[in-house]
């Protein structure tokens, strides 16, 4: 049992680049836009929406224009662009 309030959005890895995904929602909650984020999810999941740093699957919670999975990998590849220092 949860009492969690907010509505759910999972993702499951396949095999990449498929991903398996739904939601939950609740009767006092507004589905359709909770719908339509999880449309939008599906969307840039199926294009492949991976971390443009670690390559890692994108967590759900993210923005949808994000590129980078966490800040770390966004400083990273920003500090990598600008210096070519060894591996
Ligand atoms: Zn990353």
């Amino acid at each position: 049992m949860s009492d969690r309030e907010s509505a759910t959005i999972w993702i499951e890895e396949l095999d990449p680049p498929y991903v398996r995904m739904g939601f939950t929602s609740y009767p006092w909650q507004n589905s359709h836009r909770i719908a339509q984020r999880a449309n939008a999810l599906a969307r840039n999941y199926s294009k492949g929406w991976y971390c443009a740093y670690c390559g890692e699957l994108m967590p759900e919670w993210k923005r949808l224009d994000a590129k980078f999975c966490k800040e770390g990998c966004r400083k990273m590849a920003a500090r990598k662009r600008r210096t070519r220092s060894r591996v």
